[in-house]
């Protein structure tokens, strides 16, 4: 995965999707990752969470939310990337 810091992400992210409200997604990015690091695993397959995908849509791992075992062109938050 891209590490990414949260700041920067939140600024990409709103750039390509205006309609999301900047300060509630840095908030549950800071709590996916911080969950993430608490441990928190996929509920379908015991994997870790992916703290980007967990903030946008609901917490999963990386190849549950998106279908794809390729995750080496996606972002994750940097303090959370090798968990
Ligand atoms: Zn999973």
């Amino acid at each position: 995965m891209i590490p990414i810091s949260i700041n920067d992400f939140v600024k990409k992210y709103c750039k390509t999707n205006p309609n999301q409200n900047p300060e509630q997604l840095k908030k549950r990015l800071q709590e996916a990752v911080k969950d993430k690091k608490n441990g928190a695993t996929c509920s379908n397959c015991g994997e870790a969470i992916w703290a980007v995908g967990s903030a946008i849509g609901y917490y999963s791992c990386f190849t549950c939310l998106t279908g794809d075992a390729d995750s080496s062109g996606d972002y994750e938050i940097d303090e959370v990337c090798w968990f």
